[in-house]
């Protein structure tokens, strides 16, 4: 039997599901933002998985992921462990439909942040204090920055033998090696020794739903290997990514794509055309590696110099 957990003073029994407050904070309105978080508390004991969306208030794939996961009748049904489920880290971002917080900060860059410091500290120092102690490893939902979208991809680093075992788990189509940044929750949780991968899919302001599924998956697979669930998935063929490079606009003009996202492509493979409207130029943008389509820019117009198509190419 599983203790009671605790997380900002409410108290959750084993064989108990509840969504608690991490905190609440207030804007410049007396409006009071709170933040719900989805536990379900299974009798027997097992691992404690964190899933977390919205840090990015506009990348709604990774919301509607952890909404599925916590409407089906399996996860109510926990077999053991506890499953925090947070579909919406970023609630005051997530209601302005924009990436950042209203102050121009990225949360993501907030990580550990402190009690007294602005939104962004404020919301990361209580994720570090409330959440991250009662878990073990985490996943947490993004998807592709504006126009940018995202072959479903786990990213998290090779040399860690936790990142890799969770991401085999998880089976995402692409796995890739992605060293940490300074400021974010992924990296944080690491100095605690509690890895937290984080899942790209699709596209911002959009729903995508070969990410969204492919992340539901992942999310049930991952739940399967630790015993938490029945439900047996069949494992993704993943390709593991240890190198990257983007593919820019070799011109200004109309960008028309001609590969599909998430193909493997051999180098000098015609991946689209870039045309002017006037109808004078048309230059072609080939591969410059052989490797896997990882992202592709969605924008109908660019500059030169922009990114177009970003490749990944397989550790062998
Ligand atoms: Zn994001």
């Amino acid at each position: 039997m599983q203790k009671p957990l605790t997380i900002n003073g409410q108290t959750i029994n084993a064989g108990e599901s509840k969504t608690i407050i991490l905190n609440a904070y207030e804007l410049h309105t007396k409006t009071q933002i709170e933040i719900p978080v989805h536990v379900v508390h299974a009798k027997a004991k097992g691992p404690s998985l964190l899933l977390s969306a919205g840090m990015h208030g506009e990348e709604t794939n990774g919301i509607e992921i952890v909404r599925k996961i916590i409407s089906r009748q399996e996860i109510q049904e926990l077999k053991c462990g506890t499953l925090i489920a947070i579909p919406v880290i970023n609630i005051v971002s997530f209601l302005y439909g924009s990436r950042d917080l209203p102050d121009g900060r990225d949360l993501n860059r907030c990580f550990p942040g402190t009690k007294n410091g602005s939104l962004g500290s404020r919301i990361a120092h209580d994720l570090m204090k409330h959440i991250l102690p009662i878990i073990d490893f985490g996943i947490d939902f993004h998807t592709g920055g504006a126009k940018i979208n995202n072959y479903p991809q786990l990213r998290c680093v090779f040399d860690f033998p936790d990142n890799i075992a969770l991401a085999e788990k998880f089976s995402a189509p692409l796995i890739i090696d992605s060293n940490y940044r300074e400021g974010t929750f992924r990296h944080e949780a690491s100095k605690k020794n509690k890895p937290i991968l984080v899942y790209e899919g699709g596209e911002s302001m959009r729903f995508d739903y070969l990410a969204i599924n492919e992340g539901l998956n992942g999310c049930l697979r991952l739940m399967h290997a630790y015993k938490m669930i029945n439900l047996e998935l069949p494992n993704n063929p993943s390709v593991k990514i240890n190198k990257d490079t983007w593919i820019r606009a070799n011109a200004s003009g109309l960008f028309h794509m001609n590969a599909t996202n998430g193909n493997f492509v051999n180098k000098g493979d015609l991946l689209g055309v870039i045309c002017n409207p006037f109808g004078e130029i048309e230059h072609k943008i080939l591969s410059t590696v052989d490797g896997y389509i990882v992202g592709i820019n969605n924008q109908p117009v660019v500059n030169e110099g922009d990114a177009l198509i970003h490749l990944g190419i397989e550790k062998l």
